[in-house]
Parts: C-alpha cells; sequence; structure tokens
C-alpha cells in the first residue's frame, strides 16, 4: 500500500557534491513498468565514479543506485510479467534499443542507446523505483533483502567475467578481493574449480576471508601462485595488474579486466601475450547475465557479507567504500 505520495531519496544535484536528502514524488510506472517499492540498494564503485564526475553526462538530478531489490507495488497498463507482491531486482542495464547493430547481433550490453539504472535513469538510493519489466530480474524470495542487494551488480559482473574467462577453467585467479570477488568465488568453487585469490600486499584479513570460502590459495597480488592459472579476473582497478596476471598464466590463457575502470596498464614484452594469451574487458550486462545467475545463486548457495547503512546515511557509505573501509559489501537498507 502507497500511503503517501512522497518519498524519501538521496539526490544528485551537482557531480563533486555530496547527495542530498528530499522528498520526491513517488514515480508512476509507464505503460511497460512497474514500480517498485525498495527495500535495499548496493553502493558500487560505479556510484563513486558518477559522484565524482568521472562517467560523463549522468541524468541531473539523479537517484543514482542499481542494486535494487524491491516489491513490485503497481504496474503500467501493459505491465504483464510481474504481479504485487512479486521479489524483484533491477540492475545497472535499464533499457536498450533493440535496432542497433550490437542489440541485433545478440550483444545488447554494448548497445549504442542503453540506459543505465542510477546513471542515465533513476534507481534506488528511494524508497521507491520505477524500472522496465522486460530489464528487472525474478528475484529468488531469500534474497529479498540486505544481502541480496550486491548480487544486482557485483554478482552479475562477477558472474558475467567469469563466463568470459570460458567455460575450461580450471584455476581461476582473482585479483581485488571485495564485493564482485567474494561472490565469485562461491560460485567457482560450488562449480569445482580451484580458485586463487590475489590481494593487496599485506592484506591477511583478506587471505583468510577467501580461504574461508573456499580459495585453493590466497597470497598477495604481487606474489606468484603455486600453479599456473588458465584464466584470471581483476576486479581491483590497478593496471599494473594485467601484466602480472598475464605472466600468472598458462598457454591460452585469458585475463578478463571485470567491468572495471582500470588506471593505465604499463607496456609489457610481447612474450607474456604469445601462445595465444588473451586480455579483454568486460563493460555492462546482458539480460541473460541476470537469468543464468539467479538459477545458480539459490543452488550454491551465494551468501553475501554486507555492512548496512540507512538511506540518509548514503554519503557515508560512499566516503567509506572509497576509503577502502568497507569489506564485504555496501548496502543501503532502505524499507521492508
Ligand atoms: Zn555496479
Ligand atoms: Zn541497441
Amino acid at each position: 500500500m502507497i500511503t503517501s505520495k512522497k518519498m524519501r531519496a538521496m539526490v544528485l544535484t551537482r557531480p563533486g557534491e555530496p547527495l542530498v536528502a528530499r522528498e520526491l514524488e513517488i514515480p508512476q510506472p509507464g505503460p511497460k513498468q512497474i514500480l517498485i517499492r525498495v527495500h535495499a540498494c548496493g553502493v558500487c564503485r560505479t556510484d563513486l565514479h558518477i559522484v565524482d564526475g568521472e562517467l560523463p553526462e549522468p541524468k541531473l538530478p539523479l537517484v543514482l543506485g542499481h542494486e535494487i531489490v524491491g516489491e513490485v507495488v503497481a504496474t503500467g497498463k501493459s505491465a504483464d510479467r510481474c504481479t504485487i507482491g512479486d521479489p524483484i531486482g533491477v540492475p545497472w542495464l535499464g533499457s536498450t534499443c533493440g535496432a542497433c547493430r550490437y542489440c541485433r547481433s545478440g550483444r545488447e550490453n554494448l548497445c549504442d542507446n542503453a540506459r543505465f539504472t542510477g546513471y542515465t535513469l533513476n534507481g534506488g538510493y528511494a524508497e521507491y523505483t520505477v524500472a522496465h519489466q522486460d530489464y528487472c530480474v525474478r528475484l529468488p524470495k531469500q534474497y529479498l533483502n540486505v544481502n541480496g542487494a550486491p548480487l544486482l551488480c557485483a554478482g552479475l559482473i562477477g558472474y558475467r567475467s567469469y563466463r568470459m574467462a570460458g567455460d575450461t577453467v580450471q584455476r581461476l585467479g582473482v585479483y581485488g578481493f571485495g564485493a564482485a570477488a567474494h561472490i565469485l568465488t562461491q560460485v567457482a568453487v560450488h562449480q569445482g574449480k580451484q580458485l586463487y585469490a590475489f590481494t593487496k600486499a599485506g592484506d591477511t584479513e583478506g587471505q583468510k576471508f577467501a580461504r574461508r570460502l573456499g580459495a585453493t590459495w590466497a597470497g598477495d597480488s604481487d606474489s606468484r601462485p603455486p600453479d599456473e592459472l588458465d584464466a584470471a579476473i581483476i576486479f581491483a582497478p590497478v593496471g599494473a595488474l594485467v601484466p602480472r596476471a598475464l605472466r600468472a598464466t598458462a598457454k591460452g590463457g585469458v585475463v578478463v579486466c571485470g567491468g572495471i575502470h582500470m588506471s593505465e596498464i604499463p607496456s609489457f614484452p610481447y612474450r607474456i601475450l604469445w601462445e595465444e594469451r588473451i586480455v579483454r574487458s568486460v563493460a555492462n550486462l546482458e539480460r541473460r547475465d541476470g537469468e543464468e545467475f539467479f538459477k545458480i545463486a539459490p543452488e550454491v548457495p551465494v551468501r553475501t557479507e554486507v555492512r548496512t547503512y540507512p538511506l540518509e546515511q548514503a554519503n557515508e557509505a560512499l566516503n567509506d567504500l572509497r576509503a577502502g573501509k568497507v569489506e564485504g559489501a555496501a548496502v543501503l537498507h532502505i524499507g521492508e
């Protein structure tokens, strides 16, 4: 039940400035949209890039947040895929055009005209949000809470990166052990892979955390793993890790830069790319990533470690993330 017409929201009015608490009108769903009462919304590194003005031309004023879990409370007049009361997740990919050459060739994550939740569309740092029904994910009921929120970005980007590492991978390295890595590790271990976790030098807590989640080995990112890797995924925004990861891979190895904005990659000798090694990036998501991931997640079952903040403390959450003070994932707990 919607009892008032207003909702609380944290709003970005200008990049470089803190978010401001506002009372906004509850949005009305368009024909193909659903209105969602937000239970929780994850705070992602991309949100920091938007706040800091590193991503061009956000919608302004903007409600950030693209790791939304909530419940359907109203549907647009042509929205027929959800029922009121359904648990639902809203990820980064908010809509695509269906007409450009990327959409037509099954690469909607690269759509020229895509719109993104919490960037060019309003997101989930608010009590309510609207989203296009076809771009939402059906959320298994056990994830309708703060622990489900990080799955919508960290989980999906991690899963897509994992998919891009290839099916034949047995030994998988992960550089940067934050939100995406801790989710992905559980999936990889569940699927019988050996996982090698690389953390910042001296981060013994992070290494312990990785071992607790089933990693075969955990060590500093400048050390060599005891075995050659079939693939490595880099979640840390550090370009210097690319040649390091390449050196750690076997012939035919794949190095995936997992959906992050990296510092410059230093030059490296050709021989570490030789023997059909591949370096690639991952950008955005396809709807398929969400469908597949949310089938696997309850089977594992994936659990997340979160640190929660009330909606009004979104700025504190962003600052803690910036300062590297959050183990696991930061999540705004907005309602029940
Ligand atoms: Zn994100
Ligand atoms: Zn398109």
